[in-house]
């Protein structure tokens, strides 16, 4: 039966701001993929397998067996769709979903025309959701810190390429791994990017310290991804205050990962109550057993956020995210008068 905080909470409008479509794929979803494309298809035992990691670097194995199985534009295209309508029936009401860039190109050989394709695909999904489930969404085109610095050229020239046509792709990040690759080295590229419209986004902070976060903001980064360490550095909470920085927290996340031992002991509250730009997200729900609407739900009993302060974190994932001003006007509306 369902609650009714959980009644609230999909009825609430909110944003995710932290997704990885790779991170969306489900089992059943990987068993499908892996029968198209496998000599000897995986059995979903053998899939659910994969998801059992204990780790990070278990997570990184995990995260590499499904999008090795992500080949064609109709394999994009259905991941895309079935996110989207598991978002949709979240009351998630926009999106801003990473697509990992440079891992296609590693995969493919950097092939220059491979890429085209499989954003063909994405874009069916997305202009379906936006009709059938009223659903906007934004790309975020995600490069890998430590494959090396000209590959996430590459993937910041092709999303600026990209931009000028397609006004869904909205900004550039880095993942993977941040104890192999910060951000200073990326700081020319973050500037390039910017000058072509892109809003700029970074992982940092998730398995590294305060300084991680303190050279992502020196590259320009507008919203951090995790900035769990954060809370270790009273001066950089300071700064992220002060500069209005979104947060965007992924606590299920962090706990699987084991980077956070507990959701109750993750930092989200500390830095809710300090009254920063915290929201919160599901980043690869497949992968964490979660999803957004849970993160909230998890927020309410782990972490006694109330109605009211549930209605500030959707109030700021629509702040904090890529809308223009007078679409985020409306959904702030919106979530002032939803009634818990
Ligand atoms: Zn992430």
């Amino acid at each position: 039966m369902t609650s009714e905080i959980e009644n609230f909470i999909r009825r609430l409008p909110k944003a995710e701001l932290h997704l990885h479509l790779e991170g969306t794929i489900l089992p059943t979803t990987l068993v499908e993929l892996s029968a198209r494309h496998d000599g000897r298809a995986l059995t979903l035992r053998e899939a659910e397998a994969l998801y059992q990691f204990r780790d990070f670097t278990g997570f990184i194995e995990a995260f590499k067996a499904v999008t090795r199985r992500l080949r064609d534009p109709e394999d994009y295209e259905l991941a895309a769709w079935r996110m989207m309508q598991r978002l949709a029936a979240q009351g998630v009401v926009h999106a801003e979903v990473y697509i990992s860039v440079g891992v296609i190109y590693m995969w493919r050989k950097h092939d220059p025309a491979c890429f085209e394709p499989i954003f063909a695909g994405l874009e069916r999904a997305r202009e379906r959701a936006a009709r059938e489930l009223n659903l906007s969404l934004y790309w975020i085109f995600d490069a890998v810190r430590h494959f090396s610095v000209a590959e996430a050229e590459r993937v910041f020239r092709k999303a600026a390429e990209m931009r000028a046509a397609y006004p869904s792709v909205i900004a550039i990040g880095l993942g993977g791994d941040e104890r192999l690759a910060g951000s200073a080295a990326f700081h020319a590229l973050y500037t390039n990017a910017a000058q072509a419209g892109l809003r700029l986004t970074n992982h940092a902070g998730e398995t590294t310290g305060p300084e991680a976060i303190w050279e992502a903001l020196a590259i320009g980064s507008e919203r951090i991804g995790h900035a769990l360490s954060a809370i270790q550095d009273p001066v950089l909470i300071e700064e992220l205050k002060q500069r209005n920085i979104a947060m965007e927290m992924n606590p299920s996340s962090n706990v699987r990962t084991g980077v956070c031992a507990s959701f109750t002991g993750h930092p989200l509250r500390r830095c809710f109550d300090r009254g920063l730009l915290v929201t919160i997200n599901s980043d690869d729900p497949a992968f964490f057993a979660s999803d957004l609407a849970n993160e909230y739900l998890l927020a309410h009993t782990q972490q006694g956020f109330s109605g009211d302060e549930l209605r500030q974190l959707a109030a700021n994932s629509i702040r904090a995210s890529f809308l223009p001003e007078a679409a985020k006007a409306n959904w702030l509306d919106r979530i002032e008068t939803t009634v818990a």
